[in-house]
């Protein structure tokens, strides 16, 4: 089949782990005798240098008319770049936002996974870890806190902060009915995180969550006040496959989780429109201090390509089978500097991108 995706390689690390990732996409694409056609776009900083903005109309029209896009990492060092000398609205971040919401990407996904090879990393105690997690935290992204109205008054010398907390039965509706349809392709369990004891937004939460459940009876339900969540994922982390939860307990829990795989450099993410369309990218930032020096983990993007395949164009065997060579990868030792331990074998970006894509077969 032919598919059109958008890379977006960005700035820092992000031009050679997105290489990496095209270069896996490539020999999937091969393997299973697709065709993927690439657009290359430029965000962040490398648009700043080129068209003076972060991200140009243009580039969001041509995101626009593919499939998905893949994102590498924008951003420099705040502290030396010049790029953070311009004004808020023209720095590169900005451009990251514009384009979420262009796209409309209000589903948010965030696995957080722990690979037996790399358990020394988690700070979790052994006991603790058992046989390994494999979560994925669906957050809604364009909603709620973050979102409602806000302001800053002062009378008579006090000064009142006000954030509001929205949320409406569809915004809930749209993301419930992602979070079960992806619970479905993994252990159909959903744990909704909420505050419903105290917030009315986390009452309708729950309502509706549990109207959309009733459409999957295959998948298993339960809620979970997200103060205990915080707990539990450091308690018993285990327990859970999806979790699905509003924007701000899901930017906390998120965080949270991916800390205790211990692996900036392995974790991937997704966000999603009502459409198939989707922009995936690793959860790491550009990581100037490395950048350019063939120490970049790509591992995170690379598993980012694989959700792309999953989610935007329904290729589950193949995503499955880029996820398998990562994990036959690991296990055959090799490792970049941020997840290498004793009696391993040390490894740069390009080198960690051929060795998984040898390890794809049908
Ligand atoms: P960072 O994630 O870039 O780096 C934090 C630390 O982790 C650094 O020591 C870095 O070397 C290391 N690291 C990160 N990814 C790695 C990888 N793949 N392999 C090996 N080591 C890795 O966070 P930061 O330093 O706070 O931010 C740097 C820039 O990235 C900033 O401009 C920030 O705004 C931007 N940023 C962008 C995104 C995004 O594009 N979505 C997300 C977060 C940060």
């Amino acid at each position: 089949m032919d598919h059109k995706i958008a890379l977006i390689p960005g700035d820092g690390i992000g031009p050679e782990i997105v290489r990496e990732a095209r270069k896996v996409l490539d020999k999937t694409a091969k393997v299973w005798r697709h065709t993927f056609t690439y657009t290359e776009l430029l965000m962040g900083g490398a648009s700043i240098d080129v068209h003076g903005v972060p991200l140009t109309d243009e580039t969001v029209a041509a995101a626009k008319d593919t499939d998905a896009v893949l994102m590498g990492s924008i951003g420099g060092d705040a502290n030396t770049s010049p790029w953070y000398k311009l004004e808020p609205s023209r720095r590169p971040e900005a451009g990251l936002l514009k384009l979420r919401k262009e796209l409309g990407l209000f589903a948010n996904l965030r696995p957080a996974y722990l690979y037996k090879e790399l358990k020394a990393a988690c700070p979790l105690r052994e006991d603790i870890i058992g046989n390994g997690f494999d979560i994925m935290i669906m957050r809604e992204l364009t909603g709620g806190l973050y979102f409602g109205a806000r302001s800053t008054v002062e009378e008579n010398g006090l000064r009142t902060a006000t954030d509001t907390l929205v949320y409406n039965e569809e915004e809930i509706r749209r993301i419930a009915i992602r979070g079960f349809d992806i619970a479905k392709k993994r252990r159909k369990k959903v744990t909704s995180v909420d505050k419903a004891n105290v917030l009315d937004s986390s009452r309708l939460w729950r309502s509706v969550v549990e109207e959309v459940a009733r459409d999957y009876p295959e998948v298993t339900l339960s809620h979970m006040l997200v103060d205990n969540c915080a707990m539990q994922l450091v308690r018993d982390p285990g327990q859970f496959d999806v979790i699905l939860t509003e924007n701000m307990f899901g930017d906390i829990l998120s965080d949270e989780a991916s800390m205790v795989t211990g692996s900036i450099g392995m974790l991937s993410s997704a966000s999603l429109n009502e459409t198939k369309f989707g922009l995936y990218e690793p959860s790491h930032g550009s990581a100037p201090d490395i950048a350019g020096q063939d120490k970049a983990n790509p591992i995170a993007t690379i598993l980012s390509a694989a959700m792309l395949l999953r989610y935007s164009l329904d290729l589950d065997k193949e995503a499955g089978a880029i996820e398998a060579a990562v994990q036959k990868v690991l296990e055959k030792g090799y490792r970049t500097g941020d997840i290498f331990s004793e009696g391993c074998t040390l490894v740069g970006t390009a080198k960690m991108g051929d060795l998984i894509a040898d390890e794809i077969h049908e």
